[in-house]
C-alpha cells in the first residue's frame, strides 16, 4: 500500500495534547486548588427548547409510517434552506435557498470544500489561524501561504498584490483573535480574489456574536462577492449545536471557474460523498428561526458576550492589552512584558487555576499572545475574572519569563 503522505506532513496534536498534559500535572502537584477552564472551544448552555421541542416533535414523526422519512433532500430539506434564506434577508442579505447546502458541521464543510479545487492550489491563510484551515489545506497537499496578523493591523491581515493565492481563507469574528472585519477590509479581499482569480472561503461560524450593525455578518454583504466567495456557517456556536451537528454552506450559482458553475460541482461532489442531514436535526435547527428561537439562542450568545465582557474588563483593568471580546466569544491577550505564550500559560495555571490557549498553537504570529474563551458557565467566568484583577502580573512575569 502507499500512504497517502500529506496525513504523514501533519504534526500531531500537540496543542491539546500539551495543555492536557499540563494541567494533568498541575492537578497531580495541587489536588485541592480549582481549576477554570478558560481554553474551552466548546459551548455549556443546554440547548434552546424550542429547538428541543422541534427535534421531539420530529422523532415522533419518524415512529409513524405516514410521517416517517427516510432520505432526505442532500442538499438539505427546503423548510431550513428557506429559514436560513429568511435568517440572511433580516440583515439584508439576498441568500437563495437553491445556493445553500446543509450539513452536519463547519469542520467537515472545510474539509469536504477541498474537493473543490485542484491539489497544485496555492492557499492564503491569515496567521493566528483556526488549525482546521490549515491541517485540511495540508490534507490536501496545497501550497500554503501566510497572511500576518499582529497587534499592528489589529490581526486583520489585508491582501497583498504582490502574492498571488487561488485560494482565501478568512474568518470573522476571528477564531483565535476574535477580530473582525470591516465592509471597506472586505471589499479589498473580494477586488484582490477577483484580480487573482481566486475563491474566498469564508468562515462565519461567530457571526451572530457581531454586535453592531456597523459590521459585516457576511462576506455576501460585499458587492462582488457572490462571483468569487463561498460562505461556511455553523448552528454551533450561534445555537449550542456543538453536539446535534448543523451547518450550512453557501456556493453561489453565480460563482464560476471559467464557464464552470463551482455549484454544479459542489452538487455533484456532495450527492456522491454525503447523504443529507438528519431530519430530526434539520428540524431542530429551523426552530432556531422560529420567533421563540431566536429569543432563546440570542439569550444564549448575550450570555457567552457577558463573560468576554467580565474576561475583558478584568484583563484591561490590570493594563493588559486585548482584542476581540466585544464581538466574539474569544478575548486574546497580548502577554506581558514580552512574555512568551506558553511561559504566560503556565504562570496563569500556576497563580490563577486558569487554562487559557497559548497564542502559539495558532501559528508563529500568536506568540506572545494568550485566548480565552468565554464559553465557560457564569460561575467560571466570574472566578476566573477575579482572579485576573487581583493577579500581581510583574510578579507573574519575574517568575515565569523564561
Ligand atoms: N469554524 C471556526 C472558526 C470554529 O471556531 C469552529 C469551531 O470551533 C468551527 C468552524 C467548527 O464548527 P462545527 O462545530 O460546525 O464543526
Amino acid at each position: 500500500m502507499q500512504l497517502n503522505e500529506n496525513l504523514l506532513k501533519l504534526e500531531q496534536n500537540y496543542l491539546f495534547a500539551e495543555i492536557a498534559a499540563r494541567v494533568r500535572k498541575f492537578r497531580d502537584a495541587n489536588p485541592e486548588a480549582e481549576l477554570l477552564p478558560l481554553g474551552i472551544n466548546d459551548v455549556t448552555r443546554p440547548l434552546a427548547p424550542a429547538v428541543c421541542d422541534a427535534m421531539s416533535a420530529a422523532a415522533q414523526e419518524m415512529r409513524r409510517a405516514e410521517s416517517f422519512h427516510g432520505y432526505g433532500d442532500v442538499q438539505g430539506e427546503l423548510f431550513l434552506r428557506r429559514a436560513i434564506a429568511d435568517y440572511y434577508r433580516s440583515f439584508n442579505v439576498s441568500a437563495e435557498p437553491e445556493d445553500i447546502f446543509v450539513s452536519d458541521g463547519a469542520k467537515s464543510d472545510l474539509a469536504s470544500l477541498c474537493d473543490l479545487f485542484a491539489p497544485e492550489s496555492t492557499v492564503l491563510l491569515p496567521n493566528p489561524v483556526y488549525p482546521v484551515f490549515y491541517d485540511t489545506s495540508v490534507m490536501a497537499g496545497r501550497c500554503i501561504l501566510f497572511s500576518v496578523g499582529t497587534r499592528e493591523n489589529g490581526f486583520l491581515p489585508m491582501p497583498d498584490d504582490r502574492v498571488h493565492a487561488d485560494l482565501i481563507y478568512l474568518c470573522s469574528p476571528n477564531n483565535p483573535t476574535g477580530a473582525v472585519y470591516s465592509r471597506a477590509q472586505l471589499q479589498a479581499w473580494v477586488e484582490y480574489a477577483h484580480a487573482h482569480h481566486a475563491c474566498i472561503i469564508y468562515d462565519a461560524a461567530y457571526e451572530a456574536y457581531i454586535r453592531s450593525a456597523a459590521l459585516p455578518r457576511s462576506i455576501f454583504e460585499i458587492a462582488g462577492a457572490e462571483t468569487c466567495a463561498i460562505e461556511i456557517n455553523s448552528f454551533s456556536k450561534m445555537a449550542g449545536f456543538t453536539g446535534v451537528r448543523c451547518s450550512w454552506v453557501i456556493v453561489p450559482r453565480a460563482l464560476k471557474q471559467g464557464t464552470q458553475p463551482l455549484y454544479r460541482l459542489w452538487m455533484r461532489r456532495q450527492s456522491t460523498k454525503y447523504n443529507g442531514t438528519s431530519y430530526i436535526v434539520q428540524r431542530g435547527a429551523a426552530a432556531v428561526f422560529t420567533p421563540e428561537g431566536r429569543r432563546q439562542v440570542r439569550a444564549d450568545v448575550q450570555y457567552y458576550m457577558e463573560n468576554a465582557d467580565l474576561i475583558r474588563h478584568a484583563l484591561t483593568r490590570s493594563g493588559m492589552f486585548t482584542t476581540g471580546g466585544v464581538h466574539a466569544p474569544y478575548v486574546w491577550m497580548e502577554c506581558p512584558y514580552g512574555m512568551r505564550s506558553w511561559d504566560c500559560f503556565d504562570g496563569l495555571l500556576t497563580r490563577c487555576g486558569i487554562a487559557a490557549s497559548p497564542g502559539v498553537g495558532f501559528g508563529e504570529c500568536g506568540e506572545g499572545w494568550v485566548r480565552f474563551s468565554s464559553f465557560g458557565s457564569r460561575e467560571t467566568i466570574t472566578r476566573a475574572a477575579a482572579k485576573l484583577s487581583a493577579l500581581d502580573w510583574d510578579a507573574l512575569a519575574l517568575r515565569y519569563m523564561r
